[in-house]
């Protein structure tokens, strides 16, 4: 089973932090990357992109 692979970029929109995480895809087509909060506790107002890494 082919398992894809993507670079998960998530700018918090409140304080400005980014985050560069590993994503997997998870059901129902949403990106697993365990992110759960930033570090001045914003949980939802974020801006996130993600980028699909080439399979080696
Ligand atoms: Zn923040």
């Amino acid at each position: 089973m082919k398992k894809e692979r993507f670079k998960v970029s998530i700018t918090c929109k409140n304080c400005g932090e980014r985050f560069i995480l590993r994503g997997n895809r998870g059901g129902k087509g949403t990106i697993e990357t365990g992110f759960k909060q930033c570090l001045c506790n914003n949980v939802e107002d974020f801006n996130i992109q993600t980028e699909e890494l080439e399979q080696a």
